[in-house]
């Protein structure tokens, strides 16, 4: 990409900093002209921010919706509103990009989620695990449980309103 001086019209910059703007979707960069030595800054607006790596191998864009979709759906009739489902998807979009990263596993993808959920609610937490980490048997569900509540602080009703089936 050529980006011209806006003093001297010279096609050769260099940069000296670049930083996210997550707000902006943009990554914001202090340039130098090579010519007349004048700084400027510019904003590099990134369509396609991440890729998301599904389990059969093929990407699909990072959809902010889809994610907010399928927390809410683990958050139904829960103590978490949609006001902070959309909250958490965009800290955790933000996360993302400030990480750096072009690309994540929809797995790795799905535990960040999870770490949040854990802190959050835990029959938003044992439902969204149930979606995303597929459990194979039954003891690796009690196993996750277990985890987020040592000394039996879940009640049996939670366990049965956040189970799989
Ligand atoms: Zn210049």
């Amino acid at each position: 990409m050529i980006v011209r001086c806006p003093f001297c019209n010279y096609e050769d910059s260099k940069v000296t900093d670049s930083r996210i703007a997550v707000e902006m979707n943009a990554i914001r960069r202090r340039r130098e002209c090579t010519q007349c030595m004048r700084r400027f800054t510019t904003f590099e607006t990134v369509d396609l921010i991440m890729q998301v790596k599904k389990r059969d191998g093929t990407y699909q864009d990072f959809q902010q919706d889809k994610l907010i979709n399928g927390i809410d759906a683990a958050c139904r009739h829960t103590r978490v509103s949609h006001d902070q489902v959309r909250t958490l998807a965009a800290q955790i979009k933000a996360d993302l990009m400030a990480s750096g990263h072009r690309e994540i596993e929809s797995r790795v993808l799905g535990e960040i989620v999870m770490e949040h959920l854990q802190k959050m609610d835990v029959v938003a937490y044992i439902r969204f695990a149930c979606v995303y980490k597929r459990f194979k048997h039954i003891n690796e569900l009690v196993e996750a449980i277990r985890s987020i509540a040592p000394g039996g602080a879940v009640s049996t009703q939670e366990i049965e309103d956040g189970s799989c089936h």
